[in-house]
């Protein structure tokens, strides 16, 4: 599909979501353009000796909202389309969920795997530099994070260079996210977008009117799922979807699946591939050679969390799931959406389903920016609190509760359970908000009525500071 334009697939489900409001075409042209590309080069020097030049980009989707914010891909597929939709996206994602920024993505166009860590980190940090000369990245203007090919190690390299070439920024920390909690990270933020993906999931399954459309019983207990890419989104996702009842029946790798019927252990399958690098040799299950045929096999719910452009108008009238849950950014092309929505598919969208990947890489900038971390003010005094509620319940009625049951009921919340507790309501008020809004104006699908309800809150933005009156 040497045409296909990732881009191009986000511009049109913005025009289609403006179909469902009255703001002039200029607006919604604004909206859709890109702000600011920078495209450069760079060399390395290879461990082996000689150089290479590495071509990277930062796009700046939308100013509406500053600082912008989006993740960093390493990936030899990386090119100027995908990460103006990626950037694109985030801008959507992020108003979606009522996340004040503006979106932004990164992209190194190299496959990590063929490099060594010394060669990866000489990449990053003179990527960040690059940014640095530019002001592409600073916390009141641009906050990367980590995306498919990258992680904290290199969330942590960034933070470094830049904290080197701005000592005196007091908050220089939030210049990135996804950071390790040695340099200012957050608790949470490793699992946030898979966690934020089963949060969606588990809101869309429970509603019983929905699932009897589709033709499914409502709740997670006893579905059965397909994960594309065991990464960090796909192993997390896949992870909280089995603690709560769902069955992981195959799972589908770049070199490689594996599959069985009565559900993998995923906590054994990722132990093997961090041990291995690879989970093709997981005696538990049956392996499957070309991976790409999982996205086809009979289960409830398709979980792509690798790449873009996985289900295409080639594949999509094989898909046997009854819901595809879009772990990735833009795994299935426009073309192939309208095939699943005739064939009465239920569609998850990217925008809504990863955004707690950005929810708690806001929390993690709030934290940088006010130097303390959530919880540290307040336990202690929410725990002395709790515990006088109980004395004096247990005065008032004589009772006596177990000490299992007073650690359980005085305990006051720490960071982990404060983040978790904002992503899970952000996640699912963003749910139930869409839905609405998707009943109320009468819209087809999730993800028109997503771009709707983020196109309606940028536009707000826009006209309230006087821009287009
Ligand atoms: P990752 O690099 O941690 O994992 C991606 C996994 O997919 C790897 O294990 C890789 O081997 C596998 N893979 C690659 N090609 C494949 C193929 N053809 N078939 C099956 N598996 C394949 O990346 P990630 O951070 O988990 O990102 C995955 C997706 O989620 C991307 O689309 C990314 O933009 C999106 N996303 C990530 C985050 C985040 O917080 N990391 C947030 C929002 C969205």
């Amino acid at each position: 599909m040497s045409d296909y334009s990732f881009f191009g697939d986000v511009s049109s489900y913005i025009d289609r979501a403006a179909s469902y409001t009255d703001h002039p075409s200029g607006l919604i042209d604004q909206i859709k353009q890109c702000n600011s590309i920078y495209k450069f080069n760079f060399p390395i020097k290879l461990s082996g000796g000689g150089y290479r030049v590495i071509t990277g980009w930062r796009v700046q989707h939308s100013h509406h909202r500053l600082p912008v914010k989006g993740g960093i891909r390493y990936s030899s597929h990386v090119n100027e389309d995908e990460v103006k939709a990626l950037a694109a996206l985030m801008t959507f994602k992020c108003a979606l969920v009522d996340v004040p920024f503006g979106g932004a993505k990164g992209g190194v166009s190299i496959n990590p795997r063929e490099y060594k860590e010394p060669e990866l980190e000489s990449i990053t940090r003179r990527y960040t530099a690059e940014l640095i000369k530019k002001n592409f990245i600073s916390p009141a203007l641009d906050v990367p994070a980590p995306d498919y090919g990258t992680g904290e190690r290199e969330m942590a390299w960034i933070a470094d260079i830049y904290s080197t070439f701005y000592p005196e920024q007091i908050n220089a920390y939030g210049c990135v996210t996804g950071k390790p909690i040695s340099l200012h990270g957050i608790r949470g933020r490793t699992e946030a977008t898979g966690r934020g993906v089963y949060f969606g999931i588990r809101e869309a399954v429970s509603i019983e009117e929905d699932m009897k459309a589709i033709g499914l019983s409502p709740g997670l207990e006893g579905k059965k799922v397909i994960v594309q890419g065991l990464g960090n989104v796909g192993y997390h996702s896949a992870k909280f979807l089995q603690e709560s009842g769902a069955i992981i029946i195959g799972v589908a790798e770049y070199n490689g699946g594996i599959y069985n019927e009565d559900g993998l252990d995923i906590e054994n399958l990722m132990k093997l591939k961090t041990s291995s690098g690879s989970i093709v040799n997981y005696s538990k299950g049956k392996g499957i050679l070309n991976p790409n045929d999982l996205l086809e096999y009979e289960c409830d719910i398709l979980v792509p969390a690798a790449l873009e452009n996985q289900i295409t108008k080639d594949n999509a009238n094989r898909i046997k799931a009854k819901i595809i849950a879009e772990a990735a950014n833009g795994p299935i092309t426009r073309e192939a959406e309208e095939i699943l929505l005739a064939r009465n598919v239920f569609i998850l969208p990217d925008l809504y389903l990863n955004a707690g990947g950005v929810t708690v890489s806001y929390f993690e900038w709030l934290k940088n920016l006010s130097r303390v971390s959530f919880g540290r003010m307040d336990k202690r005094y929410e725990e002395v609190n709790n515990r006088r509620i109980l004395q004096a319940m247990e005065e008032l009625t004589g009772g006596q509760l177990s000490d299992a049951h007073h650690k359980l009921l005085e305990t006051g919340p720490g960071e982990v359970d404060i983040v978790n507790s904002g992503l899970e309501e952000i996640m699912v008020s963003a749910y139930h908000e869409t839905r609405e809004l998707m009943k109320t104006k009468d819209i087809p699908d999730f993800r028109t009525a997503s771009f709707v309800s983020s196109v309606e809150k940028i536009a707000i933005s826009y006209l309230s500071r006087g821009i287009f009156p």
